[in-house]
């Protein structure tokens, strides 16, 4: 039986695990905040005392961790991913980051005889919760392949995007659109209700036409409700749009539209809002 791991138990992490363990799955987990570990080890995982040992023992190991200092580290570090993979081992490292660092992780583990994949998600809490999230995939085909069985477990969809770095580059693409359809929601929406507008029927009108979509109905509402509990932390979209822009630079693409969402986000972060839901980016727009 394959022996899953799996490194960093945050919102996505603990949900994406979840269903692993709860598929009948061998699983072993380890996070940095050790307490995280708890709830899925009561449920049947293993537990883990560090990136090393998990990835030495297990066949396919899966990350899911914040930004690409947090994913560098995992690798790169003491007792980290590269000491113990080899082998034909398989690490999939499904957090949200840039290209470079992808590819940079790519190097160091397929040079120390491990396989390396690329896949972060598209989808949020809910989503992981449901085992249906999009996974974008990259990198080594045959751990794409060996991998399908997990994420059958933990998305509805998942693609193979060829060399490492399409699948950073796939995930940039959909949270900058992401980014700026909240800005354009929460402007729309402020100068609705300044006009005297019913916040309801603007989601209703929207919800009618063409501009219909699930995160206008899902978010809208809860906007009119000032309701921020955290699905996707704001700092988490404040750095997608910030790795976006990065990308455009490299490749010579100029992004007006999300630079100026982009300083919205950075200034919600800075009031207090990074860790709330990204939706709370209304809270400096209205
Ligand atoms: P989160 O709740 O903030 O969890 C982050 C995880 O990274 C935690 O396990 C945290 O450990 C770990 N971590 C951070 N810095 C670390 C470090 N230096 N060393 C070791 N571990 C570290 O974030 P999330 O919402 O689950 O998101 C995880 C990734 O998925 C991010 O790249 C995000 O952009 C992406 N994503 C999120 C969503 C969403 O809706 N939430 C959707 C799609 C993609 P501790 O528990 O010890 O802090």
């Amino acid at each position: 039986m394959t022996k899953y791991g799996f490194l960093g138990l945050g919102i996505m992490g603990n949900a994406m695990a979840t269903n692993l363990v709860r598929a009948g799955f061998e699983v072993t987990v380890w996070n940095r905040t050790p307490a995280k570990c708890t709830p899925l080890i009561e449920l049947g995982a293993h537990p883990g005392s560090s990136p090393r040992e998990v990835v030495a023992d297990c066949d396919i190991t899966f990350a899911m961790l914040s930004d690409p200092a947090a994913a560098s580290e995992i690798c790169f570090g003491p007792n980290g991913v590269l000491s113990g993979i080899g082998d034909g081992r398989g690490y999939v490292d499904m957090s949200t980051v840039d290209d470079t660092t992808a590819r940079n992780i790519m190097q160091a583990v397929t040079e120390r005889g491990g396989r390396f994949l690329e896949a972060p998600v598209s989808g949020t809490k809910k989503p992981a919760e449901d085992g249906t999230l999009i996974i974008l995939a990259a990198g080594d085909e045959t751990l794409y392949k060996d991998s399908v069985a997990a994420f059958d477990k933990m998305g509805k969809k998942h693609m193979y995007l060829g060399e490492v770095g399409q699948a950073a580059r796939m995930k940039l693409v959909v949270n900058l659109v992401m980014g700026g359809m909240m800005v354009a929601l929460c402007e729309g929406m402020a100068l609705g209700l300044k006009g005297g507008l019913n916040g309801q029927q603007i989601l209703e009108v929207l919800d009618a036409g063409a501009l219909a979509n699930p995160m206008f109905k899902g978010k809208g509402a809860l906007l009119l409700q000032k309701e921020f509990h955290t699905s996707f932390p704001l700092k988490h979209m404040q750095k997608d749009l910030r790795l976006a822009i990065g990308l455009g630079d490299a490749l010579g693409q100029p992004l007006h539209g999300t630079a100026a969402t982009n300083e919205t986000f950075i200034r919600a972060r800075a009031e207090g809002h990074a860790e709330e839901d990204f939706s709370a980016v209304f809270e400096v727009i209205r």
